[in-house]
């Protein structure tokens, strides 16, 4: 078995449900085999778990909560603290999985860790500022202020893009506010998840909090399905498809709990005649073939000015055509694998539906042949017409839209359903001050001669319309975590009611 699993206490065969310091013995469930998306070759197996294992663990995660939740906020910072540095300790060989098993290049699974990290870092601070508001009660003698509790055992659902940072982007929030829960991961890189759960492991187990950071393992429409419709959890926090964050959203309106939804996006730069092309030209390649176009940011839309068009197309074609692609952990490599052949194959719809509705491919446009889901970046000179420019295809198809003004390119990006990131390259100020207007980029991140991928994580991280509206890490985020109380004291011998109402008995 591959060296790098072993060191990370993965097996063969490993078990699917763990509450933070131990397994659950005979998970019950199917069997689900982990594929390396560079070779096609088996990776470990993992026996999956089944409703029986989802009760149990739930029922640890409620006894973990009600001591949890009891323990000082710095307290659990604390905690925090040292899983952070458990992350620290393993980043590289973590990081290295995360590229064995989900295909993007080891700068950037390292880089994945390297935001577990930051975000248990800023965590810790929070611990510390979980603020509530003080309030001036127009009754005399009276106090009010608002109070900030822990929420209960709350899910996580998370995609397969991200195996392991989403996760830490809201457990690590949730942990500080006192939340315990349930980590459901991508059935497409469960091995991520199971070496996350064996670094934090020694952690949990040194300060008895098992069932407050659990994890389980099983298919989205069984165990999934379970999760979000239990009632015993207040929040499910969801990264994935649009789809997926339908069905969640429903399920989980229906029984009156709260959502966080992390969803798809269609993200798009305008190019402006002033920009800086040298700028332009490293942003839309790193965002467009950067983790071959599977992030939920990534540059999938660009609308460049017609003065500039024909320079900025000619020289991405070429610089298209100089990316190395091939095994993720070879440090020349800057595209790797796709997730998986399903992955190709929407790749290969998207392309086929593009000719259809008569957009010119420029570059790429087929599959790599050989073992592996790789694919070649590919370059679409595209109308505004075209149906699928409007849907967010996970792969590194970039969509390029000639426009006559700011005014044409602004409304051909806010036309469609996603709005997750956004940015313009200008370096006039009125342009940069107009996207940023509100009647500018309607999206959840605007930016400016910065691109589309690599948030940081101290902002708040998230998009609206059928993206999902929900926000996660930075800024106050966190508030998601908790349930606010409205608190007033009357430290009076009277019992004056507001709104100067008057109901006496004589
Ligand atoms: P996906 O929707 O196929 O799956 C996401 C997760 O949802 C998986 O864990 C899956 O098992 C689970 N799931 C599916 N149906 C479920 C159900 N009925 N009940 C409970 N869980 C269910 O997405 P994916 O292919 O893993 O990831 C790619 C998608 O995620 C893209 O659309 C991408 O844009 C999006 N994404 C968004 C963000 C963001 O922050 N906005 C971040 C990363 C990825």
């Amino acid at each position: 078995m591959n060296e790098l699993l072993k060191s990370l206490g993965i097996s063969e065969v490993n078990h699917a449900a763990h509450d933070g310091a131990e397994w659950i013995e005979t998970p019950g469930g199917d069997e689900l085999v982990s594929y390396n998306p560079t070779t096609g070759e088996k990776l470990a197996t993992i026996v999956q778990a089944n409703e029986e294992t989802y009760e149990k663990l739930l029922e640890r995660a409620q006894a973990g909560f009600a001591k949890w939740r009891s323990m000082p906020a710095p307290a659990r910072g604390e905690v925090v603290r040292q899983m952070g540095n458990a992350l620290r300790e393993h980043k590289e060989a973590l990081g290295k999985l995360v590229s064995l098993e989900m295909g993007k290049i080891a700068t950037e699974g390292e880089g994945e860790v390297q935001e577990m990290i930051d975000i248990a870092d800023f965590a810790v601070g929070l611990s510390r500022q979980l603020y509530g508001l003080t309030m001036q009660s127009e009754r005399p003698g009276h106090r009010m202020y608002e109070q900030w509790h822990p929420l209960g055992v709350i899910g996580i659902v998370t995609a397969f893009n991200f195996p392991v940072a989403v996760w830490a982007w809201n457990s690590m929030l949730a942990g500080v506010c006192g939340d315990a829960m349930i980590w459901k991961p991508s059935s497409k890189t469960p091995l991520c998840a199971i070496a996350t759960q064996k670094i934090i492991e020694p952690v949990v187990k040194e300060h008895g909090i098992e069932g407050v950071f659990s994890m389980i393992i099983g298919r989205g429409s069984a165990i999934g399905e379970k999760l979000i419709s239990d009632r015993r959890v207040p929040l499910i926090s969801a990264t994935g498809s649009c789809r997926m964050g339908r069905r969640i959203g429903e399920v989980v309106a229906k029984r009156l709990a709260r959502t966080l939804l992390e969803l798809g996006g269609n993200n798009g730069i305008i190019v402006m005649d002033d920009a800086d092309p040298e700028l332009v030209l490293r942003a839309v390649l790193f965002g467009a073939v950067g983790t071959a176009g599977q992030r939920c940011t990534s540059t999938r839309r660009l609308f460049i000015h017609e003065k500039v068009h024909d320079q900025i197309v000619e020289r991405l074609v070429k610089a298209y055509g100089s990316v190395t692609i091939g095994d993720p952990l070879d440090p020349s490599t800057l595209m790797g694998p796709l997730i998986d052949d399903g992955a190709v194959k929407d790749y290969q719809d998207a392309l086929a539906q593009v000719t259809e509705e008569g957009g010119e491919i420029l570059c790429g446009g087929s599959p790599v042949e050989g073992p592996g889901s790789f694919v070649q970046p590919t370059i679409v000179k595209a109308h505004r017409d075209m149906k699928i420019v409007r849907e967010e295809t996970f792969a590194p198809i970039l969509y390029i839209f000639q426009v006559s003004s700011f005014e044409e390119a602004l409304e051909i990006h806010n036309s469609v359903d996603q709005g997750l990131s956004s940015a313009v390259f200008t370096n006039n100020l009125l342009t940069a001050e107009r996207w940023l207007s509100p009647a500018g980029s309607d999206c959840g991140i605007a930016n400016v001669n910065i691109g589309t991928s690599g948030a940081e994580i101290g902002g708040a991280f998230g998009g609206e319309k059928d993206t999902g509206g929900g926000r996660e890490a930075g800024s106050d985020s966190w508030k998601v975590y908790m349930r606010r109380q409205t608190v007033t004291i009357n430290y009076t011998d009277d019992l004056p009611l507001a709104q100067g109402v008057s109901f006496d008995i004589d």
